[in-house]
Formats: structure tokens, C-alpha cells, sequence
């Protein structure tokens, strides 16, 4: 008891005090795009026929965050004059059109749904369900029950059964596998019910788009409240998507 207590003692208060004060994440991280309405058409053709997700829109100049896996490739080769990534990590969203991105997104509190904050404001109990995922998007939502994130502080948690849920968290590309589980667990969560898709495959297939195997994208099976994207989305895009929708 007092080893613990001494323990408890040396390594002080973990938890951080975002969204009180702000994080600054390293360089290297690559959040929301930051993207050159007027840079050459040659380079953004090129990044377009290079990216592996098919994610970038020449005409446009936009990129779908839903598909894109964050791989830096378009920075790379347009050596930043076309795409350069922010470590802006708030990219959740609402609204799936939103995803698609000249370098803004909207502030999610403008397009949260107010109802469920009114409903869910004060405790919010999710069910995750991994569909296939290669668990770097579960791992990255598993680390915000750790003491840093301390996800518990907002009166939102993980639960086990889907009864005792008022919501489900989906990763993976929805495998066919994993379909039917998927969808029993849905109609096990009672009414009224939020469903969030994280991380790339379960927005659109992620890397796994075209496959026969997957389904490409939640929101062709059920209505998707809130999108966050990623590979894997950063715990803390997922901890200001869940903060900003429901708090
Ligand atoms: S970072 Fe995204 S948009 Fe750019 S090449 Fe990679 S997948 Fe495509
Ligand atoms: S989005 Fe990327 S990290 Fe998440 S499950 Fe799919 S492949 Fe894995």
C-alpha cells in the first residue's frame, strides 16, 4: 500500500488537461491538409494518378479525407507546393460531403446534432465493434481509457453488451463476414442510438476499397452520425470528434 501510494506520488497528476489547453502534436504528424488552390496542374495530375487511394480530386483540388490514409505521398511529390499536412488533428465531421476537403473543415460543433447532445450530454456509453480492422484503429481508440486521455472524466465510456450502449463505434472494412455481427449489434443498442465510423475503412473501405470481401463505407448499411477519419485516426481526433459532437 505505501509502495503504491509512493508511486503514486513520484509519477503526479498523468492526465492531460486538453480541452482545457491545447496540445501541440510533433511536425511529423499529419493532420488536415492544407491544400494550394493554385498550384500546377501537372503536379496536382501527378499526385492524383499516384495516390494509392484514389483520394484526390485533380479537377476540384480536393481530397477526400474519408479515403485518404495520411500517407504523405502527394506532399512528397509535389514537395509541398500542391499539399502540405497541418498537425491540426480536429477532423471529425458530421456531414460525410464535408470529408471532402480544399483545406477547410467546417467546426464540428456548428454541425453536431443538438438533440444528441441534450440526450447524451452529461454520459455517453459506446459499444465499439471491430469489422475487420487491422487493430491499429482499435489500439487507438483502447488508449483513451489509459490515464493521459482519461476518457472516463467525460462521462464517456466503452461497455460490453450493446444493451447497455447508446451508441456504437465501428472500425474496420466491414468484412463479410463480419457483417451479420455487425448488424445484430446495431439493432441490440436501443433507441435512440448514435453510430460512428472510425478510421478510413469503416468510412469508405480504406486501403481494402474494391474488394469484394468489404463493404465499402457504414453508411451504406446504416446512418452514420459522425466520421472521423484516419489509418488509424489519432486518439485525439477521436477524443475532439467525440468531445465537440456530444459535449
Ligand atoms: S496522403 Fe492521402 S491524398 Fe495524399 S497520396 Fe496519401 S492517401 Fe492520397
Ligand atoms: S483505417 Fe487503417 S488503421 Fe484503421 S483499421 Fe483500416 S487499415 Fe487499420
Amino acid at each position: 500500500m505505501l509502495n503504491t501510494l509512493k508511486n503514486r506520488f513520484e509519477q503526479g497528476y498523468k492526465t492531460t488537461d486538453y480541452p482545457k489547453t491545447d496540445i501541440q502534436l510533433v511536425d511529423r504528424y499529419r493532420g488536415r491538409p492544407e491544400i494550394t488552390q493554385d498550384a500546377p496542374d501537372d503536379i496536382v495530375k501527378m499526385c492524383a494518378s499516384e495516390c494509392p487511394q484514389d483520394a484526390i480530386d485533380a479537377e476540384k483540388k480536393t481530397i477526400d479525407l474519408g479515403r485518404c490514409v495520411f500517407c504523405g505521398g502527394c506532399e512528397r511529390l509535389s514537395d509541398g507546393k500542391f499539399v502540405t499536412f497541418t498537425t491540426d488533428f480536429g477532423t471529425g465531421t458530421s456531414i460525410r460531403e464535408h470529408l471532402f476537403t480544399d483545406g477547410n473543415l467546417p467546426a464540428l460543433a456548428d454541425h453536431s446534432k443538438k438533440h444528441f447532445k441534450k440526450l447524451f450530454g452529461r454520459s455517453l456509453q459506446l459499444r465499439q465493434v471491430s469489422a475487420a480492422g487491422c487493430n491499429a484503429c482499435e489500439a487507438d481508440l483502447n488508449v483513451l481509457a489509459t490515464p493521459f486521455f482519461d476518457l472516463g472524466r467525460f462521462g464517456i465510456n466503452f461497455v460490453a453488451s450493446p444493451r447497455h450502449a447508446d451508441g456504437i463505434v465501428v472500425t474496420g472494412p466491414i468484412s463479410r463476414n463480419m457483417k451479420t455481427a455487425l448488424l445484430q449489434t446495431f439493432e441490440a443498442i436501443p433507441d435512440p442510438k448514435v453510430v460512428i465510423a472510425v478510421g478510413s475503412c469503416a468510412i469508405s473501405g480504406g486501403p481494402f476499397r474494391g474488394s469484394p470481401e468489404i463493404t465499402e463505407g457504414l453508411d451504406s448499411l446504416i446512418p452514420v452520425d459522425l466520421y472521423i477519419p484516419g489509418c488509424p485516426s489519432h486518439p485525439l481526433t477521436n477524443l475532439h470528434a467525440l468531445l465537440n459532437y456530444f459535449k
